[in-house]
């Protein structure tokens, strides 16, 4: 009879661990809240918040996840303020296996429209995170872009130079990650994200992702600044960034790359004045990197090797491939 139950029992433990999600404690945190009174710009022209997206998306994935076995936490569930410390601290006080902020994305350029994910800090130092970024993206493209263009794993040092983010520095330790599916600031995205079926299927793209990380090993987490700190790279502040000639960040780059090519000195200040323009204009875009790397090259040239080398690990460390 005792070796009959201890089967049972052995056979419903093999039975739990192949389900990867069973017993996670995972907090979902919708970006924002109640901010309609304050806040003009986290909305598409049509006048969609992004505040909105963020929520809905966040309770479709709370049901997926809870249909799956995993514990869910909310930082909100309807459109009110929360404080930034209070989200994070959520995940931390419940001992979190996983804390996703949900986010959509802004730019002034409104043709723009991709997935972006942030970790925090260096790459080398989260690569659990990292690891939960590059999922979420190749999800994030397969099921909303049709598998094509580009995906953007970044640090949150490269919007907010300083520290980061407040909900991915205060959890840290935690895997976390901000996702931004997309641009609402693209018509056409705005449009697609006021559709309770298209928020679906983003939400079925993090479960997809969410699930993907937890079914293998995760890496582990380093102390912060343990292998690397750098000066902060200081960028347009978010308002800024919607400001018309922020829409030139992929021309400063290409004419910043074709003046570092010139074998002047006046064309490598030119560049650098370029390349610089570019990543203030759109910190985390497509080309970012880019021009991180030929702010280095031409630095190198002007004879100004540790700023040379810092630009080469901001590119190698807050941009992943
Ligand atoms: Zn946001």
């Amino acid at each position: 009879m005792n070796r009959i139950l201890s089967i049972i029992l052995l056979l419903l433990l093999l039975g739990c661990n192949r389900n990867p999600l069973h017993q996670k404690i995972i907090v979902l945190d919708p970006g924002h809240g109640g901010t309609a009174e304050t806040d003009s710009y986290r909305a598409g022209a049509a006048g969609e918040r992004e505040e909105w997206v963020n929520l809905r998306v966040a309770l479709e994935l709370e049901k997926l996840l809870a249909e799956n076995g995993a514990k869910v936490l909310l930082t909100r569930r309807d459109d009110t303020h929360v404080d930034l410390a209070d989200r994070a601290q959520l995940a931390v006080d419940n001992r979190a296996d996983l804390f996703l902020s949900i986010h959509h994305n802004a730019t002034a350029d409104t043709t723009v429209n991709f997935p972006t994910l942030y970790f925090h800090g260096y790459a080398d130092e989260n690569f659990a995170s990292v690891r939960l970024a590059q999922i979420t993206g190749e999800k994030l493209r397969s099921h909303l872009f049709n598998g094509g263009g580009p995906v953007v794993v970044a640090s949150d040092h490269t919007i907010f130079p300083a520290s980061g983010t407040a909900v991915l520095r205060e959890s840290y330790g935690i895997p976390g990650i901000i996702s931004e599916a997309s641009f609402f600031t693209n018509p056409a995205e705005e449009q697609r994200l006021k559709q309770p079926e298209y928020n679906r299927l983003e939400a079925e793209a993090l479960f997809d992702a969410i699930h993907t990380f937890f079914a293998s090993r995760q890496p582990a987490i380093r102390e912060k600044n343990s292998l690397h700190d750098l000066p902060p790279f200081a960028v347009f502040r978010e308002a800024d960034r919607m400001q018309p000639q922020a829409k030139n960040w992929h021309d400063f780059a290409a004419e910043a790359k074709d003046f570092a090519g010139i074998d002047d000195e006046d064309a490598w200040e030119m560049a650098y004045t370029l390349a610089s323009m570019s990543i203030r204009s759109f910190p985390d875009s497509p080309v970012a990197r880019d021009a991180h790397l030929t702010r280095a090259y031409v630095l190198d040239k002007l004879g100004r090797g540790d700023e040379a080398e810092s630009a080469r690990t901001i590119a190698e460390q807050f941009y992943v491939r």
